[in-house]
């Protein structure tokens, strides 16, 4: 039985355009298409090209208070955003991350918004789309290939095969794999080692792909990633393995950025999806300055909450991409509020004032952070059928309080008429000035960059770093890492880095227990705690629920 309320169903029930109409109503003729079927393309690269460098459209970012297991709603608030904007009559673009098999057959689901305010065909794009995930694998395996290769035949880097840290990937949630033993069975399967999976999304080649300009920056930066140490501890990169240009071949096509359609007909670009912990958490670079080559208003999300998201898509990604964000819209529900004020997840049901007027003060930090970046900001309650008029009230108020607008959306149950105020205060607001600044300068120890953000956005007292991480960063900054950005790793749950720490945490040190370098990507992680790379599956994870009828109808994915 197939529910008619659940996203598929309403997924099935429109009509798709065909994607050449998609394109034009950007300006992309078809021979500038490379389709994968009626309803998705590629854009040619150099078509791309042409239209990135001059990305001059306004760039709308969408972020959201610290998530709960609640749901906050990005994604479909970017999508009913960028509807109601098209209803407005502008030239508007949405550009997302992919899915990841992982969520999607695990507890999170598929990402492709919800309700009536969905990217289609969701199917496709939830599963292997246009083959992207699978291309970026490949080119991280085949690293991993050429490191082992390389010790066998006589290792002339001197590699230290108990110091190589590029894993394997595989774009599945699977912890059995977190720690394997590689090259048993004998001299010719090479030397054993203990070595491990990792989620193709957390790979580093992901974070590559999704911060590269060209494909000669791309295969750049594939060539400065470290992947070992030699045995005098000297780093060794992709570079001295050769390498380099079969990465770049295998991911040349999946390079180009994919064009999707939401169920209103607004264009989509769906390119990458980096994690958004080890990495930085937003769709590519390229597919962002395509969008904003050829639109005139650019919706996008960046993962998580606006502290470690927003943050991150700030600093990291607009900085290395030269891109300043007109607005910003923070997404609230009454929910997640609740949370946040103390309510457990079991007792959300009845109407608790009180709670939401609590909670709203994770909503306050994030409003107040983001207008430390110099860009206005307005806030999104994405609204459920639950949420009572009081509850509502009581966000507005909470917003009123520190001047900053808010509108109640309904996009998830009314699509593009959800979404229409919204849209005007979008619209004025990008009208404004914006006096985008990063956080912090390049030019900033790493040390005092980590203190930056967590102090000035997570509100830590101060950052305890461990030993081994300092003498890390000293060591990062005397090979000339020093100017690079930092990938905050933290929880995505709290301000602090105890994910138990819901609402507005105070007081306490922020931990850092390790650093690492991602010289390709540009960035130095900072690890607050344990971050998963290969996530587990749950005890009855999505893919329980996920089938496929006799006409080849695929239920079951939300
Ligand atoms: P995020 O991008 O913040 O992780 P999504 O937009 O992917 O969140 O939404 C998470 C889930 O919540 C999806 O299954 C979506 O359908 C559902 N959802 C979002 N908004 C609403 C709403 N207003 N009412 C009910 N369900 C919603
Ligand atoms: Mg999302």
């Amino acid at each position: 039985e197939i529910d008619p309320n659940s996203d598929a169903a309403i997924a099935a029930r429109v009509d798709p355009r065909p994607i050449e109409e998609i394109g034009a109503k950007l300006g992309v003729p078809v021979d500038a298409l490379f389709r994968y079927g009626h309803y998705k393309a590629k854009i040619a690269l150099d078509f791309a090209r042409r239209a990135e460098v001059r990305a001059d459209g306004k760039l709308i970012l969408v972020t959201a208070i610290n998530p709960t297991p609640a749901g906050e709603g990005k994604t479909t608030t970017t999508i009913g955003l960028g509807d109601a904007l098209a209803r407005a009559g502008k030239k508007v673009a949405i550009a997302l991350r992919e899915p990841s098999l992982g969520p999607v057959f695990g507890s999170k689901g598929g990402a492709t918004g919800g309700g009536h305010s969905q990217i289609i065909p969701m199917q496709d794009i939830n599963l292997h789309f246009t083959g992207d995930f699978h291309a970026i694998s490949a080119a991280h395996n085949l690293l991993a290939a050429a490191i082992d290769n390389h010790v066998y035949w006589g290792n002339a880097l001197d590699i230290d095969t108990r110091r190589i840290n590029w894993r394997r990937v595989v774009d599945l949630n699977d912890r059995a794999l977190r720690s394997v033993v590689v090259g048993l069975g004998g001299p010719a399967n090479g030397f054993s080692r203990e070595d491990g999976f990792d989620i193709t999304v957390a790979s580093e080649v992901m974070a590559i792909f999704c911060l590269a300009r060209s494909l000669n920056d791309l295969e750049e930066r594939l060539g400065r990633m470290v992947v070992a140490q030699t045995r005098a501890r000297q780093p060794v990169t992709a570079s001295q393995l050769k390498i380099t240009g079969s990465m770049t071949a295998l991911l040349r096509d999946a390079f180009q950025p994919n064009l999707v359609q939401t169920l209103e007909g607004t264009p989509a670009f769906v390119h990458g999806g980096p994690f958004a912990n080890i990495a930085h958490g937003c769709n590519s670079v390229i597919a962002t300055r395509t969008a904003l080559g050829l639109a005139d208003y650019v919706v996008t999300e960046a993962g998580f909450g606006a502290d470690l998201g927003a943050e991150k898509f700030l600093d990291i990604k607009c900085r290395q991409a030269g891109l300043a964000p007109s607005a910003v819209v923070i997404v609230a529900t009454v929910r997640a509020l609740k949370m946040h004020g103390g309510v457990a997840q079991k007792d959300l049901g009845p109407e608790n004032v009180e709670a939401v007027q609590r909670g709203a003060g994770n909503l306050v930090r994030h409003i107040e952070n983001m207008k430390a970046f110099g860009v206005p900001v307005v806030v999104a309650i994405n609204r459920f059928t639950s949420d009572t008029p009081s509850e509502i009230a009581a966000i507005e108020a909470a917003c009123a309080a520190v001047d900053a607008s808010v509108h109640l959306c309904s996009h998830w149950a009314d699509g593009s008429a959800g979404a229409v105020a919204l849209a005007e205060e979008v619209v004025s607001l990008t009208q404004q000035a914006s006096n985008f600044s990063p956080l912090y300068e390049s030019g900033l120890p790493l040390v005092q960059k980590i203190e930056t953000i967590a102090r000035r956005i997570y509100r830590a007292g101060g950052v305890s770093i461990e030993p081994g991480a300092l003498k890390k960063l000293s060591e990062f900054e005397a090979m000339g890492y020093g100017d690079l950005p930092i990938c905050m790793a933290k929880t995505q749950y709290s301000f602090s880095a105890d994910p138990t720490r819901r609402g507005t945490p105070e007081d306490f040190i922020l931990p850092i227990r390790d650093v690492r370098l991602s010289a390709g990507a540009g960035f130095v992680v900072a690890l607050c705690g344990e971050v998963m790379t290969m996530p587990g599956l749950p005890s009855h994870p999505a893919a329980e629920n996920i089938f496929v009828d006799e006409t080849g109808f695929i239920g079951g994915l939300s």
